[in-house]
C-alpha cells in the first residue's frame, strides 16, 4: 500500500483456541504470514501476536532475522519435497482436533495401510 497516504502499520495477530505450547510452530506460522503482507503491503513487519483463547491472552512475538530464516528454511524444505512428489507421514496427535487442516489432511488415514500395500494384498494369490 505503497501509494496509500496516512501512517499504517499491519500487525497480524493469530487466533489460538488453546494454550502456548513448547514448540515454535505457531510463531513459525505467524512469521509466514508477516512475510507474505511484508510481500503483498511492500512494507516491513516488526512483530504480530498469538492470542490463545484459553489464557484469552496475547503473546508478543518479534520476526527477528532468526524466526524468518527460519521460516525461508522451512519453506525451501517443503518445496524440495513438493519436487520430489514426496508426501512426509504425520504422526497424528491431540492437536489435530482442534486443526483447521484436519479435513485436507486427513491424518487418519495415516494410520491405515498403504495404498501399494492395499494393492499388494489384494493381487495375492490364495494357493
Ligand atoms: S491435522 Fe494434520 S496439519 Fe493438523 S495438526 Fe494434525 S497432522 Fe498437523
Amino acid at each position: 500500500m505503497k501509494e496509500r497516504d496516512g501512517l499504517w502499520q499491519p500487525y497480524p495477530v493469530e487466533y489460538k483456541r488453546g494454550r502456548p505450547k513448547e514448540h515454535t510452530a505457531d510463531a513459525l506460522q505467524l512469521c509466514g504470514q508477516a512475510l507474505c503482507l511484508e510481500e503483498m503491503l511492500c512494507c516491513e513487519i516488526p512483530e504480530g501476536a498469538l492470542y490463545y483463547g484459553e489464557i484469552r491472552r496475547r503473546e508478543k512475538i518479534m520476526f527477528t532475522p532468526e524466526l524468518r530464516q527460519e521460516v525461508k528454511e522451512l519453506l525451501m524444505e517443503m518445496h524440495r519435497l513438493y519436487q520430489r512428489c514426496y508426501t512426509p507421514k504425520v504422526r497424528p496427535g491431540k492437536g489435530c482436533n482442534a486443526c483447521s487442516m484436519k479435513e485436507l489432511c486427513l491424518p487418519k488415514l495415516m494410520r491405515g495401510k498403504s495404498v501399494s500395500e492395499y494393492l499388494r494384498r489384494g493381487m495375492e494369490v490364495d494357493p
